[in-house]
C-alpha cells in the first residue's frame, strides 16, 4: 500500500509535470501561432496599411508631386557588402561619376551603418530623378530602385529589412504608382551581368505577392 501510493505519488508528479508542460507547450504553441498567423496577415496583408517602416517615407512623399505613369518598374537590389547606407553609397556612386549620386531611390539598412529595416529615401526619389542602378537605360528611365544593405550571396536579408521592402512595395504599389508596375529584381533586367539580390534574397516569394516577372515586358 505503502509502495503504490509512493508509486502514486510519483505517477502524479510526473502527470502533473507532464500536464504542465503540455500547458507550457500549449502556451507557446498558441503564441506561436498566433504570431505566425499575424506574419501571415502581413503577407497577405492589407496592402499599404502598415505603417511600422514608412511613415517618414509617406510624410515626404505625400509633398512630392509623383507624375502618373511616370514608374514602370520596381527592381529589388543587394548592396553586395554588408555595410552601408544611403549618404555612403551615394558618396561612392558620385565618385564613380554619378552626378545624381546614390543610385537607388530607396536603401533599406541591417542595423549596421543604418537602422534595421529603415527605409532611407535618396534624392533621386526625392527629387523623382530616373535611376542609375541597372545597366539598361530605358528601365533606369522608368525604374525604382530599392537596395537592401548586405551581400545575399552570403547572408539573409534581416527579417526587419524584408518587413520593411514589403511595407514599402505595398504602399509604393497601393498609393503612389499602381499595381501595374512590374516588379523584377537586378538580374533578371540584367541576366549574365550580376548575381544581385543574391541568392538568400527572396525573390520568388516576393513574385508570388508581386506578381511573375516577364521577359517580354522588356523595352
Ligand atoms: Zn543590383
Amino acid at each position: 500500500m505503502k509502495n503504490d501510493r509512493v508509486q502514486t505519488g510519483i505517477l502524479a508528479d510526473h502527470f502533473s509535470l507532464l500536464t504542465s508542460r503540455r500547458g507550457f507547450l500549449k502556451f507557446f504553441g498558441v503564441a506561436g501561432l498566433a504570431f505566425a498567423s499575424r506574419g501571415d496577415l502581413y503577407a497577405k496583408g492589407k496592402p499599404g496599411n502598415s505603417v511600422r517602416f514608412t511613415k517618414h517615407v509617406r510624410e515626404r512623399t505625400r509633398k512630392l508631386s509623383v507624375e502618373q505613369g511616370r514608374w514602370q518598374w520596381i527592381v529589388g537590389h543587394h548592396s553586395a557588402i554588408k555595410n552601408g547606407n544611403a549618404a555612403i553609397y551615394d558618396r561612392a556612386h558620385r565618385e564613380r561619376g554619378m552626378e545624381n549620386g546614390l543610385a537607388y531611390h530607396f536603401v533599406i539598412g541591417n542595423g549596421i551603418d543604418s537602422g534595421d529595416g529603415e527605409i532611407e529615401m535618396g534624392p533621386r526619389w526625392l527629387k523623382q530623378l530616373q535611376g542609375g542602378h541597372v545597366h539598361r537605360e530605358e528601365i533606369n528611365e522608368v525604374g525604382i530602385g530599392i537596395c537592401l544593405v548586405g551581400n545575399f550571396e552570403e547572408t539573409k536579408p534581416t527579417r526587419n529589412q524584408l518587413m520593411a521592402f514589403r511595407e514599402l512595395m505595398d504602399y509604393l504599389r497601393s498609393e503612389v504608382v499602381g499595381k501595374k508596375i512590374r516588379f523584377a529584381v537586378h538580374r533578371e533586367i540584367d541576366p549574365g551581368r550580376t548575381a544581385c539580390p543574391g541568392r538568400y534574397f527572396p525573390t520568388e516569394q516576393m513574385h508570388r505577392l508581386y506578381g511573375p516577372f516577364v521577359p517580354t515586358n522588356l523595352a
